[in-house]
């Protein structure tokens, strides 16, 4: 609270160019040398309704409350309004969001929930609390400058074991101290991986969400799963400690959903094998130390090498519609020589390696869509509320209230949906899971994929020219629409 008390008629007179104050939120901002500089123009800040007046809503109505915690606006702040108080509130970090259906049912209180325990509860906040801690603020930065996300975000992920945590419950988290002893690496299941994906959704930075060891989640687990001890005891430390990089090098421009199609070959030479080939849209590709990467044999099978960045491997970055922070890049392999205990699994049959892979990846990659597209449900909820168009707040407008009410029903479906395969999992081995839930899995991230493209296109419809807009209000929504399509 600013120490300064001011009435509503002395800042009235501070009308004028050179001479102006306005209030916003019960707070006094001087704004006399700023005007000049105002992206809006002067013209709007002279303005009969905003110039020594109340400008609350002709505020909200073009800002995000963000601006105002911005330190340079901050400073313009000169006081108070005598006996007003302060009507919004912004979310304090790692809180829960009081915006309706912000937060999915289990988090909204008052309601039930018979998958999560007092550990996913306990786990939820800690997880929260680090994310818009430590890794939003560097994802909007990375976002922005296109640079992999920092080191000091995988270090710190690191320390409580966020990164193995990523791949899921299994042997890989035993004897590891999660989030400082916060879960014991057997109570960890499906459900608290499933928290750590949509909490996610908070960074509202798709290149970076991908680029925060998205390679690690899909490239590591065959490593752990099919890799030789003595492969395995190298790698698996290494990545988990945040010092080095996974991607999985499967797609080609030849071969992308036809997988049993790649061209990229190993031959088999004395003491391992001999690599040639391309592949592209790799993940992580362009910073990553090891690649996991599906080869055509010369028998005509596949194998899955463990290929080290070194003599013969070039990574390139592709230039795609969200950040370079994802670092997708196109490779070639240039007759790397491969040892034979990076094979992963038997030789030709590295196909079923390949497919065991996309089950957990599929579910991963609709757990995060699903809390992406109701982070844009909340986005829209909050603007609908703050927009005024014909003297009215956007949301008595019936055409709207109906599109948010079909957001809410289908961010509602698909995490009840995913609540209930992931229950699955949880109670059956992972084999039995790529048996049963391949299916299932396959048109969840199907359904969910899609209703996200039908909900970008309803979030750029009720923000309007804001919706196409990368900066300001809009921005999330602009950027959503933009990216929202990788995940299909
Ligand atoms: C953001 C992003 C990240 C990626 N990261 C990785 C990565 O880390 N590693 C990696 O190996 N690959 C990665 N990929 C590549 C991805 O796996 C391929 O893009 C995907 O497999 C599709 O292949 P394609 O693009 O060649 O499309 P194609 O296979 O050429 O397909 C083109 C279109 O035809 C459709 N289609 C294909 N076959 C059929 C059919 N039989 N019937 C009907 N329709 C069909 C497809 O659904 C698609 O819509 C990534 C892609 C994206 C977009």
């Amino acid at each position: 609270m600013s120490a300064k008390l001011f009435s509503v008629d002395e800042v009235a007179k501070h009308n004028k160019e050179g001479d102006l104050w306005v209030i916003i939120d019960s707070k006094v901002y001087d704004l006399s040398k700023f005007a000049g500089m105002h992206p809006g123009g002067l013209a709007v800040l002279l303005d009969d309704e905003v110039a020594g007046q109340d400008a609350t809503e002709a505020f909200f109505g073009l800002h995000r409350y963000e601006v105002l915690q911005k330190p340079q606006y901050k400073r313009l702040m000169i006081g108070s309004i005598q006996g007003q108080k302060s009507s919004i509130q912004a979310r304090p970090v790692g809180e829960i969001s009081r915006v309706p259906y912000a937060e999915p049912s289990w988090l909204t209180p008052g309601y039930f929930s018979p998958y999560y325990s007092e550990s996913h509860r306990k786990f939820q906040k800690a997880i929260r609390k680090f994310m818009e801690e430590v890794i939003v603020p560097d994802a909007q930065a990375r976002e922005e400058d296109g640079k992999r996300a920092s080191q000091h975000v995988f270090d710190e992920m690191a320390k409580l074991e966020i990164i193995a945590m990523r791949l899921g419950p299994g042997q890989h988290l035993k004897g590891r101290t999660l989030m400082s002893g916060l879960v014991k690496p057997e109570e960890f299941d499906y459900f608290h991986e499933l928290i750590m994906g949509q909490e996610t959704a908070h960074m509202a930075a798709r290149g970076y969400q991908d680029g925060m060891g998205g390679g690690t989640y899909i490239g590591l687990p065959p490593i752990i799963n099919f890799g030789k001890p003595a492969l395995r005891d190298k790698i698996v430390p290494e990545v988990f400690s945040g010092k080095k990089f996974c991607a999985l090098a499967i797609s080609e421009a030849f071969a992308g959903s036809d997988v049993a199609g790649l061209k990229c070959l190993s031959k088999k030479v004395d003491g391992g094998y001999r690599v040639t080939g391309t592949k592209k849209w790799i993940t992580n590709g362009t910073f990553a130390d090891y690649f996991t990467v599906g080869c055509r044999t010369e028998q005509g099978g596949l194998n899955v090498l463990v290929i080290e960045r070194g003599e013969g491997v070039e990574t390139k970055a592709i230039k795609t519609s969200y950040s370079p922070t994802a670092g997708t890049a196109y490779i070639t392999f240039d007759n790397v020589f491969v040892p034979a205990d990076n094979l992963l699994g038997e030789e030709n049959k590295g196909l079923h390696v390949i497919l065991s892979n996309f089950n957990h990846e599929r579910w991963g990659m609709t757990t995060a869509a699903i809390a992406n597209q109701r982070f844009i449900v909340e986005e829209c909820l909050k603007w609908v509320s703050q927009r005024k168009v014909f003297g009215k707040p956007l949301h008595s407008q019936a055409v709207i209230r109906s599109k948010l009410a079909a957001m809410i029903s289908r961010v509602e479906a698909a995490q009840n949906w995913l609540e209930h395969v992931t229950y699955q999992m949880n109670n059956m081995k992972y084999k039995e899971q790529a048996d049963r839930l391949a299916g299932p899995i396959g048109l969840l991230k199907k359904f969910a994929t899609e209703t996200a493209q039908e909900t970008a296109r309803d979030a750029v419809q009720i923000f309007g020219g804001r919706g196409i807009t990368k900066t300001g209000m809009g921005k999330f929504i602009e950027h959503y629409h933009r990216t929202v399509p990788f995940d299909a």
